[in-house]
């Protein structure tokens, strides 16, 4: 059995006994960080042996895992904090061990952006995880223009050097929405600060600390997007390519892209 095992995001009351009863039981942790795992495991007296298990190393490690797994071992990962395979190393390994035939386990606990969404005051009853954005402007700019017709409330993870420089780029695509930054969470410093985008950026000066950032969806979307064509144009304007453009258009009125396409010609004549 392949165990994904949660960890406390900041305060270890959130560590689960199923969590410490696993971690005592299997052959095997791979850690993403063994020192601060060690320490983990340390406080809980927990003595299984420990691998290191990164986005370095994980090619070979995942081999030598997945042998031992299949020599009836079990074995858990564990990320630095909140689940594994959650912007933290474990989903690879988890696609792997189901092609080869081996069970995986999910021993549930601490999430940050569960956690976030919960407290938030957003629409909870849907919502997309994106995770970390890209890091080169390009990329994460084109990620943003494609999430901001979503009607879903948006969750971000983001460092905190990062954060203010994000919250402005986000406020010119999606505009000054309503969101909410969830910081240190489970911690002694929590807090969560709610209110346009621009209100944000003026009040995380320094940001210091763990951020999720959290967007409401985009309201005016459905009314101003009446057919295929008024959608086609916006996300041109927006800067999507034309081709890219059409497919989305006809995905989202679940038409054809020719059915749009001739629309388009039969105005322009
Ligand atoms: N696997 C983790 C989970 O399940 O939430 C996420 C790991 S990801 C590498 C780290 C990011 O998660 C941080 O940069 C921050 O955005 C968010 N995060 C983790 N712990 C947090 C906390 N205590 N408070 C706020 N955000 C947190």
């Amino acid at each position: 059995m392949l165990y994904l095992c949660a960890t406390p995001i900041g305060n270890l009351e959130d560590m689960t006994f199923r969590a410490i009863k696993i971690l005592r039981e299997v052959n095997l942790i791979a850690a993403e960080d063994t020192r601060r795992t060690r320490k983990l495991l340390t406080h809980f007296e927990i003595h299984t042996p420990l691998c290191r298990f990164d986005e370095n190393c994980k090619e070979t490690v995942a081999k030598k895992i997945l042998q031992r797994l299949q020599a009836g071992e079990s074995v858990a990962i564990v990320s630095d904090a909140g689940l594994p395979a959650i912007s933290d190393p474990g989903a690879d390994l988890v696609k792997l061990a189901i092609d080869a035939g081996i069970k995986v386990c999910p021993i549930p606990g601490a999430n940050a952006a569960l956690s976030a969404l919960i407290c938030s005051g957003l629409n909870t009853s849907r919502f997309l995880f994106a995770g970390f954005a890209p890091k080169t402007k390009k990329n994460r700019r084109e990620l943003l223009q494609k999430l901001s017709t979503a009607e879903e409330t948006i969750i971000f993870y983001e460092a905190p050097h990062r954060l203010k420089n994000f919250l402005a780029e986000l406020a010119e695509v999606f505009g000054d929405r309503q969101a909410v930054l969830a910081r240190e969470l489970t911690k002694v410093h929590e807090e969560f600060l709610r209110g346009k985008i621009s209100e944000l950026i003026e009040k995380v000066s320094e940001p210091r600390g763990e951020f999720v950032v959290l967007v409401e969806g985009n309201k005016i979307a459905p009314l101003i997007d009446e057919n295929p064509l008024d959608f086609y144009r916006k996300l041109l304007a927006q800067g999507l390519d034309k081709k890219e453009a059409m497919r989305e258009a006809a995905k989202k009125f679940n038409v054809s892209r020719r059915e749009i396409y001739n629309t388009l010609l039969r105005e322009e004549i």
